[in-house]
């Protein structure tokens, strides 16, 4: 897959893209990062990008010439398999569904904001606008590396086995079950005795009721969505008594 990155702050990429796995993946060839300074695309001789906004108002606005520009360049607009993506906190909510669909495509562009954020006629050469949570940062550099991370990890090749991630929470829209390692006891705590079993369907049908449960108690809004099967619908009953009966 082809990223490129359109930001004022291309050192501020270096070293999250440029180690673990990401890393990796572009040695391998699995990934192409770029990342483009559209303050180059300035034609002013102060080479400046923004500008006081009309109506008055605190703040500076990002113009339109220099980030479309950089976008001309460096991409072919019309390529159905290249997605323009705005970094906003004015857009749909950045998901697990979203990276899944957004893995698929051949080329992602990123173009991160600053100051108060961009001219609203930037919006038209975008194809989507993706806001990492409802909260305002200063640039959109950081929610394009949370962007990144989480899309480049499910493109085949990237992180060794598939089960990895389909077991992650959201993957298929529930949280994840609990895990341990040794020791067997830590300070009194012990594993459950069925992890111990060597019993594989044991701990399956152990490890989906877990998932519910936690699902149920800390996100209960992701059940609202959830497509149960017969087995799930019958698990969450059992967690629903068990949670009743300690109330
Ligand atoms: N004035 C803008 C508003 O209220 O919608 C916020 C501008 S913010 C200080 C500067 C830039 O940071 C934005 O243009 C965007 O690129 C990025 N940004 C800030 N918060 C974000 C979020 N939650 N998700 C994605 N990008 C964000």
């Amino acid at each position: 897959m082809e990223i490129k990155i359109f930001s004022l702050f291309p050192e501020m990429f270096e070293g999250p893209l440029g180690s673990s796995l990401i890393g990796k993946a572009q040695e391998k060839d699995i990934l192409h990062i770029d990342v483009i300074n559209f303050r180059e695309y300035s034609t002013n001789k102060h080479k400046s990008v923004d500008d006081y906004p009309f109506g008055g108002g605190a703040g500076m606005v990002l113009q339109p010439e220099p980030i479309v520009s950089a976008l001309r360049d460096n991409l072919d607009l019309d390529d159905p398999d290249t997605e323009v993506i705005l970094m906003s906190p004015q857009g749909k909510p950045f998901t697990q569904e979203a990276a899944c669909a957004l893995a698929q495509k051949k080329q992602l562009a990123f173009v991160c904001g600053h100051y108060e954020g961009f001219d609203e006629r930037i919006r038209a050469f975008a194809t989507q606008e993706y806001s990492i949570g409802d909260y305002v940062l200063t640039g959109g550099e950081l929610p394009a590396m949370v962007m990144i991370d989480t899309i480049s990890r499910l493109i085949p090749g990237v992180i060794k086995e598939q089960e990895s991630y389909e077991e992650d929470s959201f993957y298929h829209g529930l949280l994840e079950y609990p895990h341990y390692t040794r020791p067997q006891n830590f300070e009194g705590m012990e594993v459950p005795e069925v992890l111990l079993s060597g019993h594989h369907e044991n701990i399956r049908k152990w490890r989906k009721k877990e998932s519910l449960r936690r699902t149920l108690l800390r996100r209960p809004d992701l059940l609202e969505h959830y497509e149960f099967n017969k087995e799930e619908l019958k698990l969450l009953e059992e967690v629903k008594a068990e949670l009743a009966e300690t109330e």
